[in-house]
């Protein structure tokens, strides 16, 4: 029988164990927390269930097809709950936007904000269900490895004005400031800057409007939960607790894998979820194609980092939907200080999760779960002292949370604790503690990302959010069958 080992066990390398494990290869995954999930960790205090990361759950079609595999329902695993309105978009003035896939409110929400822009938005969705077309459903989950895979891209790159960012593609159609950041802030979801980032990525709107936004009762995690019951039902095996130290190679095949622990396994063939640099520079010290792979990878560009406040209140706030963005007084602004500057600046734009209003079972009776999300710059742009800076911020978060949405909110604190860039480099390993590994800008892209399988190493593959297509749950779960099928010789 065939051997596996995948190195993590995010959403990606999860997902391709599972599809390992499902063509009767036996898979191991190793993963160095106490917990899977990666960035979709989870932590319980006081009673209350914090999601590390990922809340807005799209394409649950691609999830439910890891399970479809195997003859089975994720529904007997995890239940998945619709979401609306998807967002409400609230600017410092005061202006709310809900934003969902109800045509008819969505419509009377742009007529609201600029009567002129409902037409527009109709051409926008219009150009939105071409790049989802060309974009995710034909190349969202087949892996580039030649440069002739991206030649045969290229006339759709090109229909659809790829080297044009989503900000500028979005500008075409709509006037109204708010609606242009309403239709563009999806890409930081995925770690890129609406300034920059390929129009490519304003197929998320699309993804999301015929997909839905949906949360996994019980938190993201316990969908993480469901993929490991599934992946193990199947016989797979999961190690937690136990990082992997060194990969071993003998002339260009990857032989074994050791962990801290002092435990060694043979493999047939390895799969990285872990961060693509830490893999190429930490993990293979033998391969010195794999030293100029990490020195290559060093100079790229990657996406920033993130602050977030998780904090338990008491009280219930049905008035408060499950995602909000409250933009800052700046846009286009914020965003060099964030991607180019380095700048922590003394505004910013939060996303701000709440949970409760849709699963009270997440927060003790009569009690509130909330995280407070704010984008800052990676730990090579800004080189301050987080330490220093964590008090400091975690303050004026709830305070911009306070002044707009809950005037009391320091008094109904049960618990709280924040999540900084040296954590996503110290619990995950996360090159300058970026949140979403390399930035998806065009020249990162596709071919350009690290490949799904290595160009000099034919056993070892990757998968996860440094991979084609990118970050986000539907991409590393699009990675995860890109990789199997190469995996598998499909
Ligand atoms: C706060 C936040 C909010 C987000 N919100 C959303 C959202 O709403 N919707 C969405 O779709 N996406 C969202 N994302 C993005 C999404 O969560 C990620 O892109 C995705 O989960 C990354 O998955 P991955 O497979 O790349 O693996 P990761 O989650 O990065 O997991 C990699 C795993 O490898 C392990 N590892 C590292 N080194 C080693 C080693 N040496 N040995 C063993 N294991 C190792 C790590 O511990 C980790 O568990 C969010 C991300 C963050 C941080």
């Amino acid at each position: 029988m065939t051997r596996a080992v995948v190195v993590g066990a995010g959403f990606g390398g999860l997902a391709l164990a599972i599809r390992l494990q499902s063509a009767g290869v036996e898979t191991i995954v190793l993963e160095s927390r106490d917990k899977p999930g990666g960035r979709a960790y989870v932590w319980q205090r006081d009673g209350f269930t914090f999601d590390a990361g990922p809340t807005v759950i799209t394409d649950p079609a691609c999830l439910e097809e890891l399970w479809t595999l195997s003859g089975q329902t994720m529904a007997s695993d995890v239940a998945l709950e619709a979401v609306q309105p998807f967002y409400r978009l609230n600017w410092p003035d005061g202006t709310n936007f809900d934003y969902t896939n109800d045509d008819t409110v969505l419509r009377a929400e742009i007529a609201k904000l600029n009567p002129a822009d409902v037409a527009g938005y109709a051409r926008f969705l219009d150009y939105s269900a071409g790049v989802y077309r060309e974009g995710y459903e034909k190349l969202g989950n087949v892996a580039f490895l030649d440069f002739a895979s991206m030649i045969k891209a290229a006339p759709a790159l090109a229909k659809y004005q790829a080297w044009r960012s989503v900000y500028s593609i979005v500008s075409k159609f709509v006037a109204d400031e708010r609606l242009r950041q309403a239709l563009s802030f999806h890409t930081l979801l995925v770690g890129g800057n609406p300034m920059t980032t390929s129009a490519i990525y304003a197929l998320i709107h699309k993804l999301e409007r015929d997909g839905g936004v949906w949360f996994a009762r019980g938190g993201t995690n316990r969908l993480i939960a469901g993929m490991v019951a599934l992946f193990e039902r199947l016989g797979g095996t999961l190690r937690l607790n136990d990082a992997v130290t060194r990969i071993e190679t003998l002339g260009d095949r990857v032989t074994a894998v050791e962990t801290a622990s002092g435990w060694n396994t043979p493999t047939d063939m390895l799969a990285a979820n872990a961060d693509i640099l830490h893999v190429y520079r930490d993990l293979l010290p033998g391969s010195g194609a794999a030293k100029r792979t990490a020195a290559k990878l060093e100079r790229k560009r990657y996406s920033p980092s993130l602050f977030v406040v998780h904090f338990g209140i008491k009280g219930s706030w049905p008035g408060i939907p499950h995602h909000m963005i409250l933009f800052g007084p700046r846009y286009k602004g914020l965003l060099d200080d964030i991607y180019d500057h380095g700048v922590l600046s003394e505004d910013f734009s939060l996303y701000l999760h709440h949970p409760t209003v849709t699963d009270p079972s997440l927060a003790p009776e009569g009690c509130s779960t909330f995280y407070a999300l704010a984008p800052v710059p990676h730990m090579g742009k800004y080189t301050g002292d987080w330490e220093t800076v964590r008090p400091i911020l975690e303050q004026r978060i709830l305070d911009e949370v306070g002044r707009r949405l809950i005037p009391d909110i320091h008094d109904r604190i049960v618990t709280k604790f924040s999540y900084a860039p040296t954590d996503f480099a110290a619990d995950l390993n996360a090159h300058l503690g970026s949140a979403f590994s390399l930035e998806p800008v065009l020249t990162q892209s596709a071919y350009f990302r690290v490949h799904n399988r290595d160009d000099s190493i034919p056993n070892l593959y990757f998968v996860g959010a440094g991979t084609h297509p990118g970050a986000g749950i539907p991409g590393v779960v699009g990675s995860a069958k890109a990789t199997a099928a190469l995996m598998l010789g499909r």
